[in-house]
């Protein structure tokens, strides 16, 4: 059936969901996204801390983004993009130190002078690596106790693979290290000297709401606060989909009418919802689902035992995400990597890129702690959280204190990113189904990258380009 008759629905309002439903919709098709949430955006999305709208995770894009630079640029904000070069810091003995540039990294303290070429000399390798597959089949803990020593994987690699990956990284392919190390090069090899990480004004708030808009002006339906339960394959062929409406998201739909502070953003929610689904049941030609694997398969019941079996066997890492308000910066560091015991994994401070205007002069912090999906942090409350989080805050900075805490959110997500486990990529599941014209594409089918919007971006183009374009 030609493309123009097709009436298609998309699972899942992320970026490669927003991406699948441009390209359809400019091909002809009739799109309607379903999307659980009460806004677009999905990991991507932004929300209120305080008075200000921002991202509810950390994002920046590197020069060496084309794919998310191209979107951003067709829905018109091209010219919106904001380019810094950023410091990293590392916690390390108690102490906060810079390693921003090679001198640093000559003096980092913590490693002695052996132990140093070792960690640039695993590094330099990495980059040049080219066989990726190969590295599926070594741990990455083997891989880089070989490359570094086990002095400097203990002292170093060890603390940031756990920052990431949790005990999981026991579990993890050297695979995971190389695309990491990979996508830290792209950025200093895209044609600018330094390396400079990029947002657009107004943060993805913004890039959402004109994503949102753009959509729409191409006849994109959005269903909102639509939570999709079952899809099924009917006996005329047509695939129906059952939406319930989800029930948790009503108060926070009413709070997306937002009061914020960006000179940048209209009112999100006027934009960006079409309409909220009732619960209600719809056909379509073809369906695309982006949720998570195991999403899908508890969704699609209609899928085989083994096919079930091969989504459910994606394991995923989970993250407990503190957004913060204070009165001071913390630092001067767009990323401190964290190598002693902290209750998070790592410290994001958005206001060392981003202008604190946009933050009403405050600073904003993000909080990040990676976990499995079944980890206890997840039962505590906001309040619990808070409290042992701050309290590691006021021990690890001296000038930081309680009281310059504006406002403290938390976001909670069991699957952000499958763990590149060994031999991955021979297992992925396919994004063709048993179930004629019902697709699976999601991040788990990223076999040598990291989760980032650019390899979401890319990996929905090359999906429609293959399997829709003619
Ligand atoms: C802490 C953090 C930091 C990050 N930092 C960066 C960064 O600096 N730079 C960068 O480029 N990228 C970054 N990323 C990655 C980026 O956010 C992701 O690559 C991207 O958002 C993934 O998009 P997606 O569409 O694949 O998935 P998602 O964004 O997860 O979208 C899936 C959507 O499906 C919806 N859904 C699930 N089940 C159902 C259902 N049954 N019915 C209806 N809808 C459903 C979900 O609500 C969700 O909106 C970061 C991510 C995190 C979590």
């Amino acid at each position: 059936m030609s493309l123009k008759l097709q009436n298609i629905a998309i699972i899942g309002s992320g970026f490669l969901g927003l991406t699948l439903a441009l390209r359809l919709a400019e091909s002809g098709a009739k799109v309607t996204v379903y999307e659980s949430a009460p806004e677009i955006g999905g990991l991507a999305s932004a929300w209120q801390i305080g008075d200000v709208v921002w991202d509810k995770h950390y994002h920046v894009t590197l020069a060496s983004d084309a794919w998310t630079r191209k979107i951003v640029e067709e829905i018109g904000l091209g010219d919106e993009f904001e380019w810094v070069e950023t410091k990293t810091g590392f916690y390390t003995d108690g102490k906060l130190v810079s390693m921003s540039n090679t001198l640093e990294f000559l003096q980092f303290p913590p490693l002695d002078l052996v132990s140093k070429f070792r960690l640039g000399a695993t590094i330099f390798y990495a980059s040049r690596v080219k066989d990726w597959k190969a590295l599926e089949k070594i741990s990455v803990e083997d891989w880089l106790t070989k490359l570094s020593g086990k002095k400097t994987f203990e002292k170093m690699w060890k603390p940031l693979l756990k920052a990431k990956l949790g005990e999981a990284y026991r579990e993890t392919s050297a695979a995971f290290i190389w695309a990491t190390i990979q996508r830290m090069y792209a950025a200093r090899n895209s044609g600018l000297k330094r390396e400079m990480f990029g947002y657009v004004r107004g943060g993805y708030a913004r890039v959402l709401e004109r994503f949102g808009e753009h959509l729409r002006e191409k006849g994109v339906e959005i269903h909102l606060n639509s939570r999709v339960e079952s899809i099924e394959k009917s006996e005329d062929g047509r695939i129906r989909i059952f939406a319930a409406e989800n029930t948790e998201n009503t108060e926070k739909i009413q709070r997306t009418k937002r009061k914020a502070i960006s000179a940048h953003l209209k009112n999100l929610s006027e934009i960006s919802v079409s309409s909220v689904a009732n619960n209600s049941f719809d056909k379509f030609d073809s369906v695309i689902l982006t949720c998570p694997s195991n999403i899908a398969a508890q969704i699609c019941p209609q899928l085989s035992e083994t096919e079930k079996a091969r989504l459910e066997n994606i394991k995923y890492q989970g993250i407990v995400c503190a957004s913060a308000i204070l009165k001071k910066s913390l630092s001067n560091f767009y990323v401190t990597n964290i190598t002693d015991e902290t209750p998070f994994t790592g410290i994001i401070e958005m206001s060392a890129l981003v202008d604190k205007a946009e933050f009403g002069g405050n600073a904003l912090v993000y909080l990040p702690k990676y976990v499995a999906p079944d980890d206890e942090l997840f039962e505590k409350t906001d309040a619990e959280i808070k409290e042992v989080f701050v309290t590691a805050l006021e021990k690890m900075y001296l000038h930081f204190k309680r009281e310059d805490v504006v406002a403290f959110n938390i976001s909670r997500v069991r699957q952000v990113f499958p763990l590149p486990t060994l031999d991955y990529s021979v297992n992925v599941p396919p994004v063709r189904t048993s179930l004629e014209n019902v697709f699976i594409v999601n991040s788990a089918q990223i076999t040598n990258g990291t989760l980032n919007v650019n390899e979401t971006i890319q990996l929905a183009e090359r999906f429609f380009e293959k399997h829709f374009e003619n």
